[in-house]
């Protein structure tokens, strides 16, 4: 009987360990990836749509060219299984595990519901570098802060053997599959991905991209992470997300990079500290369930949020006034995608400058993020809102514009996403409201008219969130 290889997240052939296993089986592989949006645990968001459907096409390509063609289903995953099984006779489903804990539940109902029936499921991690729980202190107990985590999880690691993609895989011919296209997944109109870029997913690409980011890019990595207008961070977020791409091959070629002496241990280390970041993510939902919807600190359920939906558009839209926030806002929506930068500046100013909800926040890079990831994005938003297990004292408050001459000091950045604001020194780029007037006038803006004023004062801003903050009987 053939065995079923189910994809999830773990779009690759290489580096991939329950196919590595499924093809040791020795039996016909029945690659199977199932559409099956209520097991998530929360609908995938818009870009995230448009990412899966090329990574889709990109897997089914390279399985095609291994001999063994990818089934697409749609459905509860279960009742998938149960047909495929019942039409081929398969006995065993060999699968990477997904740790979300809603996902990481229903997979193991799956499994449970499977072996009643004498049906094996072999789960394996592709997705991290260590299992969830797997990591903890001395007291047996989850990390709350990264520095120690990471260090544990350096020391706890073990590479996994080579696991190369097989050139053939023994497929099974004429399964049923669905047309990719008729899923219409990602189908927006307008087509607000039409500036995504189309040869980003996909597992060559993954790879691509991190040799070409070893080469060009990782010695530079520690100052060129925070500089929003050049390109020197890996872009390996969404690649990392869908599994087209695993933790261990980033690390490993990091590694080796090192060995050869093109790199530092140093310079690989400021890098391989955000896959650690990653990890601690992953790990602390794991752990920690409600991180995408409660304050992990209880004291902020009493938190003044404000409800201000024309902020919130404004912010969504990119027209807060603050050049360094809409700059960010506008590449979300362009490209699918933000500079991690830009990222903690546009949170912050929607936490603590709007005292807006972290959630809305989180549920809006969620549409729009390529990378979007529940634990990444949920773990992030609360260490900016202050709220989170390891954060961001609350009042350290970001100020978008000296985050933007620092950061952008010759604004490339905001130049490139706020062209209407091309023309003026970078003096006045990331204020343009304490520019004079004839400078403005030369530079052709217009404040209310070619670019918004301010929507809210910083210091004012700043003093409310301050004062908020100590409502929750903080010393601010
Ligand atoms: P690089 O700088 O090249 O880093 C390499 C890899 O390390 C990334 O691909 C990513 O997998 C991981 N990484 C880097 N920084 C972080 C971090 N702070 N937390 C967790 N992992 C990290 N990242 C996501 O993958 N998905 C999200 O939904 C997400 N939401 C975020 C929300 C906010 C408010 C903030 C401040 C950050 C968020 N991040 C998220 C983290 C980070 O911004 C992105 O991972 C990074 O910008 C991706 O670009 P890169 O691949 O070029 O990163």
């Amino acid at each position: 009987a053939p065995v079923i290889l189910w994809f999830r997240r773990d779009l690759r052939l290489a580096d991939n360990p329950a196919l590595t296993e499924a093809v040791a089986s020795g039996r016909p592989v029945m690659p199977l990836y199932v559409l099956d949006e209520a097991a998530e645990g929360r609908p995938l968001g818009g870009a995230s749509k448009w990412w899966l459907e090329r990574s889709l096409q990109a897997l089914a390509e390279a399985l095609d060219k291994a001999g063994a063609p990818l089934i697409l289903k749609r459905g509860p995953a279960e009742a998938v299984l149960r047909a495929l099984i019942e039409e081929t006779g398969a006995k065993t489903v060999f699968m990477n595990r997904r740790f979300e804990p809603a996902a990481f539940a229903a997979d193991a109902d799956i499994a449970h519901a499977l072996k009643a029936e004498g049906i094996e499921c072999r789960g394996f991690n592709g997705s991290l570098l260590a299992r969830p729980g797997s990591v903890l202190t001395q007291a047996e107990k989850p990390y709350k802060v990264f520095t120690p985590f990471y260090r544990a999880l350096m020391e706890a690691i073990e590479p996994p053997p080579a696991r190369p993609a097989p050139e053939r895989i023994a497929g099974v011919k004429g399964v049923a599959s669905d047309p990719l296209e008729d899923w219409g997944l990602y189908e927006a109109r307008p087509d607000w991905a039409a500036r995504f870029d189309a040869k980003a997913p996909g597992e060559a690409a993954a790879s691509k991209r991190l040799a070409d980011f070893i080469r060009r890019d990782l010695a530079n990595y520690g100052v060129m992470r925070d500089r929003p207008g050049k390109p020197g961070t890996s872009r390996l977020s969404a690649a990392l997300h869908w599994g087209e791409i695993s933790p261990w091959r980033v690390v490993l070629d990091v590694r080796a990079a090192v060995e050869a002496g093109t790199v530092t241990e140093q310079q690989a280390e400021a890098f391989v500290r955000e896959i650690g970041w990653r990890e601690f993510s992953a790990h602390l939902l794991h752990q920690f369930p409600t991180l995408p919807d409660r304050n992990f600190q209880p004291k902020f359920d009493d938190f003044p949020w404000r409800s201000d939906g024309a902020g919130l558009k404004a912010w969504q839209a990119g027209q807060t006034g603050y050049p360094m926030v809409d700059a960010g806002m506008r590449e979300l929506w362009t490209t699918g995608w933000m500079h991690n930068r830009v990222r903690m500046v546009v949170a912050s100013f929607l936490v603590k400058h709007l005292r807006i909800d972290w959630r809305e926040g989180e549920s809006w890079f969620w549409d729009t993020l390529i990378d979007a990831d529940l634990a990444s994005n949920s773990q992030n938003w609360q260490w900016v809102a202050g709220s989170g297990a390891d954060a961001a004292p609350y009042f350290r408050i970001f100020n978008p514009v000296s985050q933007g001459t620092k950061f952008d000091a010759d604004g490339e950045y905001v130049r490139r996403w706020v062209p209407e604001l091309k023309k003026l020194p970078d003096r006045w780029l990331h204020s343009p409201w304490e520019a004079p007037a004839e400078v403005r006038a030369d530079a052709g803006v217009q404040l209310g008219k070619t670019y918004p004023r301010p929507i809210v004062d910083h210091a004012e801003a700043r003093d409310a969130a301050l004062a908020a903050f100590k409502s929750l009987g903080n010393e601010g």
